[in-house]
């Protein structure tokens, strides 16, 4: 299972994002990456940084503590290999080519070698093995085709399209073993939660077996919830909810971010 962490807060948050992948280490993983922002007065025209290590935490974090990775925004992954081998090219965050924007994520990407195809159709030159790569691509060509425009990119927009770009490119099928239904684990959060079948552990990505989701279930709800409550308990985590406003989003990261 994969360990993921965003924070955004008005200090500076790699201390943070690294403390909180070590509370998720009892998932497993073989790489850790972490992405941050340091946002200048011109808003989005901030600079990433990103580290990612193989193995233990502990190379990351020598690794952080010799380049840095300065900002108040960030990201932090854990990565348990699903496609590609454990190598520091397949950890998260996965950037897009210019190396602007990065992405971490869990779940299975059902369609990334179609996508895969298409984007190296028009040229993207992948730099990894894995599914996720493909959606830093997706979301910096929807962005090219904007900045072609001569269309201003701020926070709002940049957040609206690549939740489009999830929710309507990117399919990870969960299958509710008592009544068959199926949703798609980047685009209905909210339904998988209301589901009324409510039993998490009959949602069944297509890898699980019956163990695998019982025990992701008793974890997230033993192990993992706790940690995002300490984090959102100090009001420098927040978890955006798939089908909240963007606006509403964009406005409370804002806040966090000049507490
Ligand atoms: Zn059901």
């Amino acid at each position: 299972m994969c360990g993921i962490i965003g924070i955004a807060s008005n200090k500076s948050v790699s201390i943070n994002i690294i403390n909180a992948l070590k509370k998720l280490e009892y998932r497993g993983y073989d790489s850790a990456g972490i992405a941050t922002v340091k946002i200048s007065s011109q808003g989005l025209k901030g600079s990433l940084t990103c580290q990612r290590a193989q193995g233990k935490l502990e190379n990351l974090v020598k690794l952080v503590d010799e380049k840095g990775a300065p900002g108040l925004l960030g990201i932090g992954h854990t990565r348990w290999a699903t496609h590609g081998n454990p190598e520091q090219r397949n950890a998260h965050p996965h950037r897009d080519s210019s190396g602007s924007l990065a992405v971490v994520q869990n779940g299975i990407i059902e369609n990334h070698s179609s996508l895969r195809k298409e984007l190296q159709l028009q040229g993207v030159k992948f730099v990894s093995d894995t599914d996720t790569e493909v959606i830093p691509h997706l979301i910096a060509r929807e962005l090219d085709v904007l900045k072609s425009d001569n269309q201003t990119i701020n926070f709002i927009l940049y957040l609206k399209i690549s939740r489009d770009i999830i929710q309507k490119r990117i399919l990870g099928r969960i299958i509710c073993e008592k009544c068959n239904r199926t949703f798609n684990e980047f685009k209905d959060k909210k339904q998988i939660e209301k589901h009324a079948c409510e039993k998490k552990y009959l949602l069944k990505r297509k890898d699980d077996n019956k163990e695998s989701i019982i025990t992701r279930y008793d974890e997230y709800m033993n192990k993992t919830k706790p940690v995002l409550d300490f984090y959102s308990s100090r009001s420098y985590f927040y978890e955006i909810n798939g089908n909240e406003k963007i606006e509403e989003i964009s406005s409370k990261i804002e806040q966090i971010l000049t507490v």
